[in-house]
């Protein structure tokens, strides 16, 4: 049967306060949403709501979650806006933090707001990370004046703030088993743009083809043209770059100027952290990325170990809060930009892009990461993109429902993966080359992994290879076990498998600074200390001190993060790391005054 929009009950249920209630809801209007289990409060808030937001605002109450999240999944089709959601805690049936996290899924972007009453103040605090709440509010806010509005009125600026990212209307049409239209997606996604993805052989993404005039009703689109992105005013890039599709959804390419007090390449943890420092403390800055922001980070489904996040925080998450973060002190941002190399010109440091242009800084920080080890397997190459994937690829999280996922690595990365995929797959098979998790990842994780029961941890499992029609059908795995005399057992098996993630370890992503900056032999940038030799400077070395703590061979280029020899490889550490070094860049340049 076909959705109706215009007659469908369930918006009836749900006041929409700021309209007449027999005029028909306009398309795009933007939303504040209130849900209350109480009908008495639920009025008051929608009146107090009224007051002061109803002329810019729809107004919409609900009375129970499943009810709200009608009324979204509705306003969603119908291309409304919603900037911010207020949940009364406390509600039979649905609390109002499963509301929340479930609004999450169609609302990214609206502002959460959670209504306690002073009773349920510790369960919402602890809860608060769980929907990376952005407010609770204690009942009652009397005066609203004082209580209510300013909270809203934050929210709605933080709201105005990201709200042009939140566009409903780029639409991705492309191959299911696409290596580009997966990259496409999740280059989007890791920018938070919304977007809705159409598959090339649906009926609705064949419409827009032949629209497009890309392909005629009866013909099979090129395969070379996907995907295609339509913008919202409806320009149609055929197979576009990373940059085109930046540029198009509103993401800034190009330096503003020229020179900077303070470049920062990556923007992972580390560079923005360099970047919030940077930029709060009054230096020029200019954070450079190659994709998106967030880095590693940026794909981890939860990060349970960073301070201040007592029940996890998603990298998603993180990331928008940081990349806001540095905008708000100043801090520059471009996105798409690959930087490969280093230059000295002078006093001046210089980076030069992939595509030749230049941008020139006081200092530099490299903040470049790691990126994962390709794992070497025959047809696993060729599958890439189309059933296998080197990261967590979130955006295929939804296409794993019912379906056996694998997962390759033993450490922190792949448990948090197989965590994540185990909430839509039928079962996670964790594959770990040695004999035991222990050994490699944290315990709060190798205990969150048995209590899964769709988690099955094969160890001594190595993938040998993979096959597959266009894409991933089976997996070839060599299994060690020991057999009962002591002796051991190898045997291979083919299993059927649809989605394989691999997360075996990382290099270094510095082969650009090969001959500028000293590495170690595995490529990681060497800084400080570790330079140093009996404590004297490193033989070459042009000042007259020692290099600081984390600047590299050359004077004033730091490292911060993964990039750097030795470091830690955490989240905490890479974003203190990008903090110490902004510190380490203003003592270099008053040795320069
Ligand atoms: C799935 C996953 C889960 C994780 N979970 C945790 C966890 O729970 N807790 C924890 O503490 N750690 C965790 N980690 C590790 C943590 O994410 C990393 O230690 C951290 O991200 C390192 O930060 P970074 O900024 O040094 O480098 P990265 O995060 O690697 O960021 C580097 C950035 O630089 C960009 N870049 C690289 N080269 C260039 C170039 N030439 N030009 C321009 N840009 C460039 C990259 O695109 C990238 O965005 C996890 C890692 C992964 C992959």
């Amino acid at each position: 049967m076909t959705r109706s929009i215009e007659r469908r009950p369930t918006l009836a249920a749900v006041t929409e306060s700021g309209l007449p209630a027999s005029s028909p809801p306009s398309r795009g209007r933007k939303v504040l949403l209130s849900v209350d289990d109480d009908p008495g409060v639920s009025r008051s808030v929608a009146r107090d709501l009224r007051r002061r937001y109803g002329a810019e605002y729809r107004i919409v109450r609900a009375e129970s979650g499943p009810q709200a999240l009608e009324a979204l999944r509705e306003m969603k089709l119908r291309g409304d806006d919603v900037a911010v959601l207020l949940a009364d805690y406390r509600m039979p049936g649905m609390n109002g933090l499963e509301f929340l996290e479930q609004a999450m899924d169609l609302y990214p972007v609206a502002r959460r707001v959670l209504l306690t009453a002073y009773a349920d103040t510790d369960a919402a605090i602890q809860a608060i990370n769980i929907v990376d709440l952005d407010h609770y509010l204690l009942k009652p806010w009397d005066p609203p004046e004082e209580k209510l509005y300013p909270v809203l009125d934050e929210q709605l600026a933080a709201w105005r703030a990201t709200d042009h990212r939140a566009l409903p209307e780029i639409k991705v049409i492309g191959h299911r088993w696409s290596r580009r239209t997966s990259e496409v997606r999740e280059f989007l996604a890791r920018n938070q743009v919304a977007y809705h993805w159409l598959p090339s052989d649906s009926g609705d993404g064949m419409r827009l083809l032949v629209a497009a005039e890309l392909t005629t009703p009866d013909t099979p689109v090129d395969p070379a043209l996907l995907p295609v992105v339509v913008t919202p005013d409806g320009e149609v890039l055929p197979a576009p770059t990373d940059a085109q599709v930046a540029q198009r959804v509103g993401l800034e390419t190009r330096p503003a100027t020229d020179f900077y007090d303070l470049i920062v390449v990556g923007a992972g943890p580390a560079g923005l952290g360099a970047a919030v420092y940077g930029a709060s403390e009054g230096l020029r800055t200019i954070l450079v990325e190659s994709s998106a922001a967030g880095g590693q980070a940026g794909q981890s489904s939860r990060i349970e170990n960073y301070l201040g996040f007592p029940d996890g925080v998603s990298g998603a998450q993180l990331t928008d809060r940081a990349r806001r973060q540095a905008a708000k002190f100043g801090a520059e941002f471009v996105t798409t930009r690959q930087v490969d190399a280093l230059e000295i010109n002078g006093s001046a440091r210089t980076v030069r892009f992939v595509d030749g242009d230049r941008l020139s800084g006081h200092a530099v920080i490299l903040a470049t990461g790691v990126s994962y080890r390709q794992l070497e397997a025959p047809g696993l190459s060729e599958l890439t993109g189309r059933g296998v994937y080197y990261g967590s690829a979130m955006t295929e999280a939804p296409n794993c429902r019912d379906q056996d996922v694998y997962i390759v690595g033993g450490a922190n990365s792949a448990g948090q993966a197989a965590v994540y995929f185990s909430r839509y797959a039928r079962r996670v098979h964790l594959l770990v080359r040695g004999a035991s998790l222990e050994a490699s990842m944290s315990h709060y994780l190798v205990e969150q992994i048995a209590g899964i029961d769709r988690i099955v941890v094969h160890t001594g499992t190595e993938v040998m290879g993979a096959s597959g029609d266009g894409h991933l059908e089976h997996l070839t795995l060599r299994v060690r076990s020991n057999d009962p005399d002591g002796g051991q057992e190898i045997r291979e098996e083919i299993v059927p498998a649809s989605h394989l993630f691999v997360f075996i370890g990382a290099a270094p992503r510095t082969d650009w600074l090969d001959g500028v900056v000293t590495r170690d032999p595995r490529g990681f940038v060497v800084a400080g200390p570790d330079l140093t030799v009996d404590g004297s400077a490193p033989v070459g070395w042009p000042a007259d001190r020692v290099p600081y703590h984390l600047e590299t061979s050359v004077p004033g280029v730091f490292v911060a993060g993964d990039a750097r020899a030795e470091s830690a490889k955490r989240v905490a550490s890479a974003v203190g790391e990008g903090a110490m070094a902004v510190m380490l860049v203003h003592r270099y340049l008053e040795g320069l005054e």
